[in-house]
């Protein structure tokens, strides 16, 4: 199906912007254009961190 393809193309992933790994994955729709930027835990870090989307 069409829109199953369409659904996997808009999830994004968080990666951690201090050791680059990915912790969340968000789904993005086609209203926010805008990079996001979300401060989370980060399990490796141990603290909170800024993480970044990525492709
Ligand atoms: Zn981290």
């Amino acid at each position: 199906m069409a829109s199953k393809s369409k659904e996997r193309k808009n999830r994004k992933k968080l990666k951690c912007s201090e050791c680059g790994t990915v912790n969340y994955f968000v789904r993005k729709n086609h209203v926010l254009q805008n990079r996001l930027e979300l401060n989370k835990l980060c399990k490796t870090c141990g603290k909170h961190t800024l993480h970044k989307e990525t492709k």
